[in-house]
């Protein structure tokens, strides 16, 4: 099998088949041979039904994986990949918003460049808010400050990679999934291309402006232990401050005789601590929480029902 591409589903009932169609018209005479592996994330519509239809229509071979709940997106994404057994893997997204064609082209690219081993596709111009786009550009530049790893700003999950990173990828079993960072912090060359997401097929997206927030916290947290080093930092400026403060009221006192009205002061001064301490404790809480979750060693995803035209795997 030459390519697998990996398609995680979310309430895309009406995408599925569409999809379908342009991959099996794009890869036609293109790639060799291709299997589309469709992971059912817990959806609340027809989905399930609709990929069940689409395998018993035998286009192209089908692999299909029904998740217990919903895991997310990156759960979604391993349990596909577990279940590939191509040279090369894609990782789509069900809404048309990445057209099949240009997989083909990250086909080729990595066909001719042997010394390549993933191909990763980044959006230079978003058709979405300005607020959202301004707020995706500043977080690349955070993470990319702040963090050890180095992304590519506006780059998606949408790549081809070889069965190599595949493997690199399947071997991080962490359950908080930044999937930016993972394929960051695996390494291997990767060539980057541009492409212009299309509008969504049908449906609306299923990220909110919380959910895209928690998951740049998310990306944050498990790329760096900076926002622990604040304390320090913080401290230490606090501490500066104060001893110079301490000193101007020392040499007021004994040389100028000024008194010091210090109520307001005082209490200005304690609700500050106070206020900068708590937020250090929920930094350091939201770390213990990690190992908490992670010492528990769950597994990423729960598949309930899997379906395939390959009867070995
Ligand atoms: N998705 C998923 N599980 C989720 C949320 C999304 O499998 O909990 C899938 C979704 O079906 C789609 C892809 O992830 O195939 C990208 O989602 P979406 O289009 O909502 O994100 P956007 O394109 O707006 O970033
Ligand atoms: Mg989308």
């Amino acid at each position: 099998m030459k390519l697998s591409v990996v398609i995680p589903c979310f309430n895309e009932e009406l995408n599925v088949g569409p999809l379908q169609e342009a991959c099996v018209k794009a890869f036609e005479g293109k790639v060799e041979s291709y299997e589309l592996i469709f992971v059912n994330d817990g959806s609340k519509d027809g989905t399930w039904k609709a990929l069940k239809a689409l395998y018993e229509r035998h286009l192209c071979p089908v692999k299909l994986v029904n998740l217990s709940r919903n895991f997310g997106k990156e759960s979604a994404m391993y349990a596909g990949i577990q279940k590939s057994c191509g040279d090369y893997v894609t990782l789509l997204d069900a809404d048309l918003q990445q057209s099949p064609d240009i997989v083909t082209e990250m086909v080729a690219f990595l066909d001719e460049n042997p010394d390549f081993d993933s191909v990763a596709a980044y959006q230079e111009n978003r058709i979405e808010g300005k607020f959202t786009s301004w707020c995706k550009k500043k977080f690349y530049r955070l993470m990319d400050r702040i963090c050890d790893i180095d992304l590519h700003e506006g780059a998606s999950d949408f790549r081809t990679f070889r069965r190599s990173v595949a493997d690199a990828i399947l071997s991080v079993t962490e359950s908080y999934r930044f999937s930016k960072g993972i394929f960051s912090w695996v390494g291997f060359n990767t060539h980057f291309i541009p492409y212009v997401a299309q509008e969504r097929h049908a449906g609306t997206t299923n990220w909110s402006f919380w959910k895209l927030l928690k998951y740049a916290f998310n990306g944050i947290l498990s790329y760096t232990t900076f926002p622990l080093k604040l304390a320090t930092i913080i401290g230490a400026v606090m501490s500066f401050l104060s001893f110079v403060y301490m000193l101007v009221v020392v040499i007021q006192r004994l040389f100028f005789e000024m008194a010091f009205p210090g109520y307001a002061t005082i209490i200005a001064s304690i609700l500050l601590i106070g206020g900068l301490l708590m937020v250090m404790l929920g930094i350091i809480g939201e770390y213990i929480a990690r190992i908490y979750i992670e010492g528990k060693h769950r597994p990423i995803f729960i598949a309930k029902e899997y379906v395939s035209y390959d009867k070995e795997k």
